[in-house]
């Protein structure tokens, strides 16, 4: 399975029939979120962690599909837990997709990995008519008759993307021109997206792409612009710091986001006191949010590598670590022309191989952690950094939550009156104070 990625990737509107393998990924190289609000919910535990964004859309129908859904991951994943004896940490991870279509549609992917003794990604697929009123199938989407012509562009695109792995009974199957085989599908501006689990028509789930113009005799849907963001080139208006190398200084971090909501209210707390954060970005969160990225570099800034789905590295295989963290380092590059220096590896889970495929960044942990994600209080979390902050501090949080942004905002001038000059991890290391902090 390789991860497709296209250079510039919001410049590019593609018409090409297109199909994918999956890993939290869309065609276009970002995860999309038209719709909703994130919600993010973390579980660490001895044996095992969850990593779970799902949106609230606020319509009952869809939000209550969402949660049945989520409902049915985790409870699988509990109950395959009391037998799994495996030395890594089991993992679920659960991220989304969302669009909106013509104003009206609205479509909610679901990704759903799983890490115990075997690897499994699932995705599930919500579409709601906002003029209906209710969730949809393809069939309320394509006129009768849809399915011969998309049975052969499905087929078509697969034979060409995997040569080798469609002569198989269960393909020749579950792409047959039969409505049930389409059902898992979402409506983005550009294209219908149709999705294969796992094990169905080939070993590993995939997605077909057909831009609405190939199926013109079946839908009235046409493709709608969509965003177009400028790469960022310019380094001149960088701001210039005045860092005293004798006085104490800190890095706040903030990991998982960036988030529209939370970013930009950190973003503002930081400017207004002039000082730096680094923030360890989603590489499938940086093309949707181009301009917070490009912000943070312009204000001085440092974004750190995050990888691209926050899977657990540890339990991949060198090539898929490889892939998580290359196709983060290009992601982040094609929006603000800066490769990140520093990678922080989710659950900062590391190993000689994750070493390895850091090429040469610099594998960055934290030395003091708010617990921000499981507390969700702003109190506790101010509470937890100025009980405990030193020179030298690489501090744990995540841009993900209202009450770590309320913290940020109250910490950031209380730090500065205590003394810290708040840097970046990179001038952490600059000025040789990363010994107090626990980097490796
Ligand atoms: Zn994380």
């Amino acid at each position: 399975m390789k991860i497709q990625k296209l250079l510039c990737p919001l410049l590019i509107i593609s018409m090409m029939c297109g199909c994918n393998a999956h890993k939290a990924l869309s065609s276009n190289g970002g995860v999309h979120q038209e719709f909703g609000d994130s919600q993010h919910e973390k579980y660490y535990e001895d044996t095992y962690m969850m990593n779970i964004t799902y949106p609230n859309v606020h319509i009952e129908e869809v939000d209550e599909a969402i949660q049945k859904q989520l409902d049915i991951c985790k409870q699988a994943f509990q109950s395959k837990l009391k037998t799994y004896a495996g030395k890594d940490k089991a993992e679920l991870n659960i991220d989304y997709q969302s669009y909106l279509k013509d104003h009206r549609y609205i479509s909610i992917m679901l990704d759903v990995f799983e890490s115990l003794d075997d690897q499994h990604e699932q995705i599930y697929t919500i579409v709601y008519d906002e003029e209906k009123e209710q969730i949809i199938g393809i069939e309320d989407v394509l006129k009768d008759d849809f399915s011969k012509t998309v049975s052969a562009l499905v087929q078509d695109t697969l034979k060409q993307q995997y040569p080798d792995e469609c002569e198989t009974k269960d393909f020749q199957l579950h792409t047959a021109p039969a409505p049930a085989n389409f059902e898992d599908f979402i409506l983005r501006k550009d294209a219908l997206v149709l999705y294969f689990q796992e094990g169905r028509v080939l070993d590993h789930s995939v997605s077909v792409e057909i831009p609405y113009e190939d199926i013109d005799t079946f839908t009235s849907m046409k493709a709608e612009d969509v965003a177009v963001f400028v790469p960022y080139e310019d380094f001149l208006n960088e701001p210039v710091k005045n860092i005293d190398p004798d006085k104490p200084m800190i890095a706040l971090t903030f990991d998982d986001g960036p988030s529209k909501k939370y970013t930009p209210a950190i973003l503002d707390a930081l400017q207004e006191h002039q000082a730096s954060a680094t923030f360890f970005v989603l590489g499938s969160r940086a093309t949707e949010f181009p301009d917070i990225l490009q912000r943070m570099v312009l204000e001085g800034n440092e974004i750190g590598n995050h990888t691209f789905s926050h899977k657990q590295l540890t339990t991949l295989s060198k090539e898929n670590i490889e892939e998580e963290i290359t196709h983060t380092q290009e992601t982040i590059h094609d929006v603000t022309n800066k490769y990140p220096q520093v990678i922080r590896p989710p659950y900062g889970s590391k190993n000689d191989t994750v070493m390895e495929c850091a090429q040469g960044k610099k594998i960055v942990t934290w030395s003091l952690d708010t617990l921000d994600w499981k507390s969700r209080n702003t109190e506790s979390v101010v509470q937890k950094v100025l009980a405990d902050v030193k020179d030298g501090d690489i501090i744990l949080m995540h841009d993900l939550y209202a009450s770590t942004a309320e913290a940020a905002i109250i910490l950031i001038p209380k730090l500065q009156e205590m003394g810290f000059q708040l840097v970046t991890v990179s001038e952490l290391y600059e000025y040789g104070k990363h010994d107090a902090g626990k980097i490796t």
